[in-house]
C-alpha cells in the first residue's frame, strides 16, 4: 500500500504482466487503486530449465487471477509447488488459503497466523525450490511481519511494500515503526552496495532496475518527511490529522488515512529520540 502518487523526478514505467528477470514473471492482480497502485504483483519465479516453480505473494482472494496464476505456470511448462508472503496485509495474502488449495502448496510467511504448513521463515533462512535460490531478509517497518526475498541468480529483490515501483510506501503505525523501516531501508541498500543487486522486483508499480538510486530516494524521502513532520509540530501542529493536513498537503486526500499512519509513526518516532 502507498501513501503518494507518483512524485516528480520519478520514473513512471507501465506495469505488465510477464517476464522481468530470467527467473521472474509478474501476474498482475485485477486490484488497482490508489494503495495499490496497479494492482499487486504476484511474483512467480523459477530456476531455468526447472518444473516447478515457487509464487511470491498470491494477493486478494479473487479466483480469476489465483487461477490465471496457475496457468501461466502451466504454459511455461512449471507447477507451483511452494507459496511465500511477503507480509499480511490482504491485497497480498488473502487469497493464500485458497490459492494453497488449488496448488496443494504449502504457505511460508513471518507471521504463523498467515502459514498453512510446518515450515516457518525467518531471517536468515534460504528457501530452495527446483534450484531456484531466495534469502530471506527481514524487513520490518512498513508492518511488523514485513520480509524480502534476495534472489541472488538475477541480481534482484523482491521487497513485497517495503520498496514501491512507483510513489512511496506507508508505515502502517502501530504495527509498522519508523525507526524499523529506516533499519531495513539500510539493509537493502547493503544489498546493492555490497551484494551486487540492480533489480527491485516490487509489490506494485513498475520493477526498479536502478535498485540503489530506489533505495536512496526512499532514505531522502523519509528523511525529508520526517523533516517537516518536526517543524509542523514545532509550529504548533499537534494532532496526527493536522499534521497530516500541513505536511501532506500535495498528496491526493484518498491517502490521507494512510497518511495518518505514517505520521503517527514519525511522531512516535520523533518523541521516542527526544526530538519533540
Ligand atoms: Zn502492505
Amino acid at each position: 500500500m502507498s501513501d503518494a502518487a507518483a512524485l516528480p523526478g520519478q520514473p513512471r514505467g507501465l506495469v505488465e504482466s510477464g517476464p522481468a528477470t530470467a527467473r521472474a514473471v509478474n501476474v498482475l492482480a485485477p486490484n488497482p487503486s490508489a494503495m495499490t497502485l496497479d494492482g499487486t504483483n504476484t511474483w512467480l519465479l523459477s530456476e531455468p530449465g526447472s518444473g516447478l516453480a515457487v509464487v511470491v505473494d498470491p494477493g486478494p482472494l479473487d479466483e480469476g487471477h489465483l487461477r490465471h496464476v496457475i496457468d501461466t505456470a502451466e504454459k511455461l511448462g512449471k507447477r507451483v509447488a511452494l507459496t511465500l508472503l511477503t507480509h499480511g496485509h490482504p491485497d497480498h495474502a488473502e487469497g493464500a488459503g485458497r490459492f494453497a488449495e488449488l496448488t496443494g502448496t504449502a504457505v511460508r510467511a513471518l507471521d504463523p497466523a498467515l502459514r498453512l504448513g510446518d515450515e516457518g521463515l525467518g531471517a536468515g533462512d534460504v528457501v530452495t525450490v527446483g534450484g531456484l535460490e531466495l534469502r530471506v531478509v527481514p524487513t520490518p517497518g512498513h508492518t511488523s511481519d514485513s520480509l524480502s526475498f534476495h534472489l541472488p541468480a538475477d541480481r534482484a529483490v523482491l521487497t513485497g511494500d517495503t520498496i514501491l515501483g512507483r510513489g512511496t510506501t506507508m508505515v502502517a503505525h502501530p504495527d509498522g515503526r519508523l525507526g524499523d523501516y529506516l533499519d531495513s531501508l539500510r539493509r537493502l541498500r547493503s544489498l546493492t552496495v555490497d551484494d551486487g543487486v540492480h533489480t527491485v522486483l516490487p509489490g506494485h508499480g513498475p520493477v526498479l532496475e536502478d535498485a540503489q538510486g530506489a533505495v536512496e530516494f526512499y532514505l531522502a524521502h523519509r528523511a525529508s518527511r520526517l523533516a517537516q513532520v518536526e517543524t509542523a509540530v514545532e509550529a504548533g501542529h499537534r494532532t496526527a490529522a493536522d499534521v497530516v493536513a500541513h505536511v501532506y498537503a500535495d498528496v491526493d486526500r484518498s491517502l490521507w488515512p494512510a497518511a495518518e499512519l505514517s505520521v503517527r509513526a514519525q511522531l512516535e518516532y520523533l518523541r521516542e529520540h527526544g526530538l519533540t
